[in-house]
């Protein structure tokens, strides 16, 4: 194996990359959307001369369970914040029946959060991959067996052709079934990649900025569950010091957002918001929006389907031809962690293991 293509420039592919270009592999990622990262997202706010970080996909990792993530974050030197927990939460029952519970003790596992955000782990493995590694805007379509495999790549409209000596997709494996295959991949391949759900594909999520965390002056936590509300949960996203922040998943599924437009959600997501923290929830600096059922290069529409158990997720294995050149890697591949950030990584050290790399 001498030339690696990677697909995809989500943790998964960038992770891939550093590991085998340190062992000295030949290595090019193709990333059909304009930036890295694939669901990690991260948007930044100028405040007061400051600049703030906050995450419209992944949030979390939980450093007593997750040791790659963990080695990952320690040795990139990126800083750090333990998810604020303290104080009560609180649950809508019902439109205004709001309450307010102390969690018992020991009831949170610690998480943590990335103080310039999720992206600051992409963004510095990116720093660490030999010039022109990453291709953006480069988006695969065509997976074709030869002596070598020979990828066809889209980009600024054009269609081009490149062999490589083997290819990991890190793609959701639900988007690698559309890829056109030749040979076809056999009808069992198609079904399980089909089945298998993309991790938060369904889901969206609201972040709203304050001027301070205002709850914690009457010992709320932010946390807070709702039976009725367009949200469903909501945590505290406050940066370390400057604006207070809550996040929310959404309640509503990704067909019924579609009958509202975002500046709708955002005003409801607000006023759910006023509902259990207050009348100061009404007043914030600014709201991000982010739909990822809306992104072809996260969801496909079987994804719109809300999900409803964790999904029971397996390395997905391709018969011959295929199996000696093309390896499917991704969170969606990883039976302990799948989903998260570290079931990304995990798929990546068990390939590497089984490679003797
Ligand atoms: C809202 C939300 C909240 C989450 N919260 C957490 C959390 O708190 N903690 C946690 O651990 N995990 C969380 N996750 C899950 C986490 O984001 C994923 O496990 C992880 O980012 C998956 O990485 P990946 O590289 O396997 O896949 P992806 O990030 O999906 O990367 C795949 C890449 O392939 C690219 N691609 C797609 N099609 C093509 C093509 N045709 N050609 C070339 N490139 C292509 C995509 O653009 C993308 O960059 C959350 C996810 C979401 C959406």
């Amino acid at each position: 194996m001498k030339q690696v293509a990677i697909i995809g420039a989500g943790i998964t592919g960038l992770y891939a990359a550093w590991r085998l270009q340190k062992s000295g592999y030949d290595v090019a990622i193709f990333e059909a959307r304009d930036r890295i990262g694939g669901r990690i997202l991260t948007k930044t706010l100028s405040y007061e001369g400051q600049a703030y970080a906050f995450d419209l996909g992944p949030t979390w990792y939980w450093p007593e369970s997750e040791s790659l993530m963990t080695k990952l974050v320690e040795n990139l030197e990126l800083p750090t914040l333990v998810q604020a927990t303290a104080g009560t939460m609180m649950l809508e029952r019902s439109p205004g029946q709001v309450e307010q519970h102390q969690l018992p003790d020991g009831q949170t596992v610690l998480s943590h959060r990335l103080v310039n955000g999720m992206e600051s782990v992409p963004n510095a493995l990116a720093g660490k991959l030999a010039p022109d590694t990453i291709r953006l805007s480069h988006r695969i379509t065509t997976i074709l067996k030869k002596k070598q495999i020979e990828l066809t790549i889209e980009h600024q409209g054009r269609q081009t052709q490149q062999s490589f000596d083997h290819v990991l997709l890190t793609v959701p494996p639900r988007i690698a079934s559309q890829f056109t295959w030749f040979p076809e991949l056999p009808e069992s391949v198609h079904r399980q990649l089909d089945e298998t759900p993309t991790w938060m594909a369904g889901q969206a999520k609201v972040v709203v900025v304050y001027e301070t965390p205002f709850w914690r002056k009457t010992d709320r936590s932010g946390f807070a569950i709702s039976w009725s509300g367009i949200l469903q949960e909501i945590h505290d996203a406050s940066p370390l010091t400057g604006p207070g922040t809550l996040f929310g998943f959404f309640r509503l599924t990704a067909s019924e957002r579609k009958a509202f437009s975002e500046a709708e959600l955002k005003q409801q997501a607000v006023a759910q918001m006023t509902r259990l923290f207050g009348e100061e929830a009404g007043h914030p600096i600014a709201v991000f929006y982010q739909d990822w059922a809306n992104e072809p290069e996260t969801a496909t529409i079987a994804d719109a389907d809300p999900l409803t158990d964790f999904p029971a997720y397996r390395p997905i294995l391709l018969d011959e031809p295929w199996r000696e050149h093309v390896t499917l890697l991704g969170t969606e591949s990883d039976s302990t962690f799948g989903g998260h950030l570290e079931g990304a990584l995990q798929s990546v050290e068990r390939w590497l293991s089984e490679q003797s790399i």
